[in-house]
């Protein structure tokens, strides 16, 4: 037997003298430096006493050490779990007593806060890892032997444990497998036509499936080389386009990188593909990069549990407002959510997925995996259709959906209208609590300074335009929606901060 996931990425390795990576300070890290560096680590955690299946938990800034950490713990059959390193002591600590792993790595500023929450939680080893890759794992890896023979780990053995960004609810942990990694890797080659002359801008971060999966993970499985950024700066990859091909970001990228006067057709001429995934891109954003670039971004959907599942097309439309067609070997399908019964063509209901990607369960919770599987099919949490042409559209979360007055009401619809109208930027609509019709339908927008906008004009505008059970009862505005670091609005904050307006 040999390393399933590492073998893989191997396959298709160019020459060992090739760029895998560029640091931040300028320093290029060749796939002999990877294999090395890799191996390092490997022999590090296993003089530390991993066993195969132990989780390696690690919150640390972003770093090209903390990739060939991620890649060490693979080899030496290893779980990695990265953290969110917006996470508090306290969530830590929830994360740390859930997923017990036997090796936790922080960033050395944290260590005596998060040091005694580790030892409470059972971890046998606390190491440390700065963003400049510095700390006593880097250390312990550089007193370690280069090579190492991979741990042998099959299909069905566990490569990662990644928790969900918490969006609706408490982070799940998702186990992932070589198997699941590996095939959404090579599927995402194929779509998106990854070779080994590709130059990848990295500017995600490395706790979410986005940056650590789809972006390191293509660019290993291409044999590419990517560029990596220590965090998202429009400036920076702006001027960086010139040398790279392929960008892969969040919505709020684009929104950003378009406010920047440099971004013209000339800018981006160099590059060949602008990807957007991990939270809904508006078809403005699609349209407005299309006019200022000439290229047409290519939005894909995915979540921790079963990496990516749809992309629009490389070759064919990529059509704005919708996430695309399945990916090789992945069916996706949308059902009743009250009957479980296959939906036709446009309707909408839950989506869900089969296939090598869709992860074995969440860990230690299997009532709540049993509850997401349903014929062997994954129930995502999302709502959407597929259209004709096999495109799929999402319309939003099933927890987001708002039932008013017995009637379903899709935020996306009543969103659609209100962005359209002039002066607004976003907006985000939600249920909120009300006596009369279980949920009030409820706006939050984001209008243009000077727009002039205000609640009743806009309540006119959408007479007419909505069915009237559709339209909201009340508008607020705010400066902005809050967001997680992945760009996803966070409904729930805003149906807290509105939950008694109908009471
Ligand atoms: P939790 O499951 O803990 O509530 P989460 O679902 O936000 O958090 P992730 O796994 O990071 O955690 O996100 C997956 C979700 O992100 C999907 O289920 C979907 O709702 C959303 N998403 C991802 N890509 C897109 C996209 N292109 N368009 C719309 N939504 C997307
Ligand atoms: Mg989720």
């Amino acid at each position: 037997m040999t390393n399933h996931l590492i073998d893989l990425l191997r396959s298709r390795q160019p020459d060992l003298s090739r760029p895998f990576a560029e640091a931040p300070d300028g320093t290029v890290y060749t796939y002999a430096d990877l294999e090395r560096r890799s191996a390092q680590y490997a022999n590090a955690l296993i003089a530390l006493g991993l066993a195969p299946g132990d989780r390696v938990a690690l919150q640390v800034e972003k770093s090209l050490e903390a990739i060939f950490a991620y890649l060490g713990t693979v080899r030496a059959g290893g779980v990695f779990l990265p953290l969110n390193t917006a996470y508090t002591a306290p969530e830590v600590a929830y994360f740390l007593r859930d997923a017990v792993p036997a090796v936790f790595v922080c960033d050395p500023a944290s260590l005596p806060t998060l040091a005694p929450v580790a030892a409470a939680a059972g971890v046998g080893s606390v190491l440390t890892l700065d963003a400049q890759g510095r700390g006593s794992l880097a250390q312990a890896a550089d007193a370690a032997p280069t090579t190492f023979a991979d741990v042998p780990r099959a299909a069905d053995d566990l490569a990662a444990l990644l928790y969900t960004s918490g969006t609706t609810g408490r982070s799940k942990g998702a186990m992932l497998t070589h198997g699941n990694l590996a095939s959404n890797a090579f599927a995402l080659v194929e779509t998106w036509r990854f070779t080994a002359d590709d130059v990848l801008i990295h500017a995600l971060p490395i706790f979410h499936t986005h940056g650590l999966f789809v972006a390191t993970n293509v660019t290993l499985a291409a044999g590419a080389s990517m560029i990596f950024l220590a965090k998202f700066d429009p400036d920076g990859i702006l001027k960086l386009m010139g040398r790279a091909s392929v960008l892969m970001g969040v919505p709020t990228f684009y929104v950003r990188l378009l406010k920047s006067p440099v971004l013209t057709p000339a800018a981006a001429a160099g590059m060949r593909l602008f990807i957007s995934g991990s939270a809904p891109l508006l078809a403005e954003t699609h349209r407005e990069w299309s006019a200022r670039t000439g290229h047409a971004i290519l939005e894909r959907y995915g979540m921790t549990e079963t990496g990516m599942n749809t992309s629009n097309p490389y070759a064919g439309a990529r059509l704005a407002g919708t996430v695309g067609l399945p990916l090789p070997g992945v069916s996706v399908r949308v059902v009743d959510p009250v009957n479980g019964r296959e939906l036709i063509i446009g309707a909408i209901g839950m989506i869900e997925v089969k296939g090598p990607n869709v992860f074995t369960g969440y860990w230690r919770m299997p009532e709540k995996t049993a509850a997401e599987f349903h014929d062997g099919w994954f129930v995502t949490g999302d709502l959407g259709r597929i259209d004709a042409a096999g495109y799929v559209q999402i319309v939003g979360r099933g927890k987001d959906l708002v039932i008013s007055g017995g009637f379903n009401v899709y935020p996306k619809e009543v969103e659609g209208e209100i962005d359209a109208l002039d002066g607004v930027i976003e907006s985000a609509v939600i249920g909120v609590p009300h006596a009369d019709f279980g949920e009030g339908v409820t706006a939050v927008v984001v209008a243009r300074p000077g727009a002039g906008l205000d609640e009743a004009c806009v309540l006119a505008a959408l007479e007419g335009r909505l069915a009237r059970y559709k339209c909201p009862k009340r508008v607020f505005f705010v400066d902005d929606l809050p967001r997680n670091t992945m760009g996803k609005v966070q409904k729930n904050l805003l149906r807290e901060q509105y939950r008694e307006i109908y009471a």
